[in-house]
């Protein structure tokens, strides 16, 4: 059997012609579908959900967890007033991403939290974020808001020795894309970094003591049709999801 791979989305909101009712609808980019079936799971998208026994329900179903891509956390769950760089924040998404996240940390469900994720995964484990790089972090920093494809791999990060992610890139460098303005600051609890660029923003996290519990702050579901090894990391997550 394919392990069931609950994949959270992003919300939009558009007008309906000249009215002014808007249209909101729950989207996914394609990209983590694919990357999740060809690695050999089953892609379940999750929409934005507010009521705790759906949430819970969609635990009881899921093998594995992705929190996808998106934008900027609402900074008061993690007691920080909104900086004036702050883009979209959707506090729907992050209430129900939240207690989706803290609820697969205790029941050791495997968590892969891509871009956003990366930043959901930490605030759920009590960590902070950097509301916008470029103004909160010593200068200089790196461009994290590449303008090339989105295989394109922009700049380099350096893996932590004995780590899962060394394991599972399989070499202390590499090259990855970039679509970020914020980052992990403080360390969620039980986290370790695992991941930094050359400007000390903090590309990966993870937990030693769950099956899988990995933050990337890059978008690996962009890259593996190009750069085939980036495949690794959805077949090691869907191998702790069986
Ligand atoms: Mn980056």
């Amino acid at each position: 059997m394919r392990p069931v791979i609950g994949i959270t989305c992003s919300l939009t909101v558009s007008a309906i012609g000249d009215s002014i009712y808007t249209l909101e609808r729950n989207i996914i980019a394609l990209d983590y579908v694919r990357a999740i079936e060809y690695a050999g799971g089953t892609p379940l998208l999750i929409p934005h959900v507010g009521d705790i026994e759906c949430i819970n329900q969609y635990l009881g179903v899921l093998d594995g967890l992705i929190l996808s891509g998106g934008g900027d956390i609402d900074p008061l769950l993690f007691g920080q007033e909104p900086h004036q760089n702050i883009g979209s924040v959707d506090c729907v998404r992050d209430e129900m991403e939240l207690r989706l996240t803290q609820k697969a940390l205790d029941q050791d469900l495997p968590i892969l939290a891509i871009c956003r994720g990366i930043q959901m995964l930490n605030v759920a484990a009590g960590g902070t974020i950097y509301q916008d790089i470029a103004s909160e972090m010593p200068p200089p920093t790196l461009c994290h808001s590449q303008q090339g494809a989105g295989w394109y791999t922009s700049h380099t990060i350096d893996i932590l020795s004995e780590s899962r992610l060394l394991q599972i890139v399989g070499s202390p460098t590499a090259r990855v894309n970039s679509f970020h303005h914020q980052a992990v600051r403080e360390v969620g609890e039980g986290f370790i970094v695992t991941a930094k660029a050359k400007d000390n923003v903090i590309e990966a996290i993870e937990s030693p003591t769950h099956r899988f519990a990995l933050g990337i702050q890059y978008h690996p579901e962009m890259m593996w049709e190009r750069h085939p090894e980036v495949l690794n990391l959805f077949t090691t997550f869907l191998k702790a999801c069986r």
